[in-house]
């Protein structure tokens, strides 16, 4: 393919990011101050998903079995790859777009708009897809397990942040409701009845505890209690917690569930509590597709913007795109939108997030997310690279 075609389909697609920019702003800004939290997002929902099908695309919703999903999409000049751009748009409860997720929305509805200006000289097709649900809700866990991204051939978004950083990993997660049944009795008339439901819920902590030590480094166990009694003069007979396993390696996320679990079977045990645990979600580990991760980085550093070095094992938590990216080839990289110390999900980060800092950071996304696209639908050599790292794992 002829670089100068490819670099002027490129800027083609970003001059109409630009035209459209006060409208990307305007939207990223009515987001953030109307915050629905997971999986209530209607209006954030319907003003992205109304804006492409003005814009001339086709709106499936909703899909997923989410009422709050949506799959925009446009087609190019004959057969090719489905290119993908993700749009979170969820609140955190009390704190607002305090993930900067009007953001994400804002930068992939611009780039599949900026890509469609461009789609009659590319082959394959562009789709928005609105994912929501992603602050502890798994949105795309269950669109992944819907089949929603099957046909797609790269996923793609970028998180605000402190830092910009091409690629760092998202631990993979496992939700774990232990609950445990005992027998109540009066607690100072007749202890010796009753079974302590509660102390066998402490007595898991202390094993967890101790477990703590010998796992490894980057791995977090991390609990609350969500029902320890009803009153100090009733032996509890029941008493619930709620665990979050991680770890970098899914499989290794599994061995400590098991360890987690036989935790709490010791304390059922201990106290003679009858135990029942649930597994209530997964989301797998984080893989970054390089080939793809290095063309959306040229594409950032065109625009006149640097990376900071991390340490990508550092300074991690988990993301439902983790999912997607064991469907289909995935990045899920982050531009600054404030200070480099900035701390997600506090009201710096909401504040930040209707900044011009965080906005011109989406403008940038936009561009480069667009332009990244061109690359993939106008290179086959590419797509190769793409799907061969993608197949092995
Ligand atoms: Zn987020």
């Amino acid at each position: 393919m002829n670089e100068a075609i490819i670099a002027e389909t490129k800027s083609a697609a970003r001059e109409a990011v630009d035209k459209l920019q006060p409208k990307l702003i305007d939207l990223s800004e009515r987001i953030h101050r109307h915050p629905e939290t997971k999986f209530e997002e209607y209006q954030a929902s319907q003003w992205l998903s109304e804006t492409a099908e003005a814009a001339g695309f086709r709106v499936e919703k909703p899909i997923g079995g989410l009422e709050t999903a949506f799959r925009a999409s446009y087609s190019g000049a004959g057969e090719g790859p489905i290119a993908a751009f993700l749009a979170e748009y969820d609140a955190l409860p009390k704190l607002g777009h305090a993930c900067g997720h009007n953001l994400i929305a804002t930068a992939s509805l611009g780039a599949a708009l900026g890509l469609q200006a461009v789609m009659d000289k590319l082959p394959g097709s562009v789709q928005l897809i609105g994912t929501p649900g992603e602050e502890g809700g798994g949105g795309k866990v269950i669109m992944a397990e819907a089949g929603v991204f099957d046909d797609v051939d790269v996923a793609m978004m970028f998180h605000p942040s402190g830092k910009t950083v091409l690629w760092k990993h998202a631990l993979a997660r496992r939700k774990l409701l232990i609950e445990f049944f005992g027998k109540s009795a009066h607690a100072a008339a007749s202890p010796e009845k009753g079974i302590n439901a509660l102390d066998a819920t402490i007595q898991t902590f202390q094993n967890i505890n101790a477990l703590r030590q010998h796992i490894e480094e980057s791995s977090r166990l991390h609990g609350i209690i969500t029902h320890g009694g009803d009153a100090p003069n009733i032996v509890p007979d029941y008493s619930a917690s709620l665990f979050y396993i991680r770890a970098r390696e899914d499989d290794y996320c599994d061995e400590l569930l098991e360890k987690v679990k036989n935790c709490a079977h010791g304390a059922s045990i201990a106290t003679g509590a009858r135990v029942e645990m649930e597994m209530q979600g997964a989301y797998k580990s984080l893989r970054t597709n390089m080939p793809l991760a290095q063309t959306f980085k040229a594409n950032l550093e065109a625009l006149g913007w640097d990376f900071d070095e991390i340490d990508p094992s550092k300074g991690i938590g988990s993301t439902d795109m983790a999912n997607v990216s064991h469907v289909t080839a995935a990045i899920h990289p982050y531009l600054s939108i404030g200070p480099k110390d900035l701390v997600g999900h506090s009201t710096e980060f909401a504040e930040a997030a209707a900044s011009e800092k965080g906005q011109q950071a989406m403008i940038a996304a936009a561009k480069a997310l667009a332009s990244t696209a061109v690359d993939v639908l106008l290179r086959p050599s590419l797509l190769a690279a793409i799907r061969a790292e993608f197949e092995a794992g």
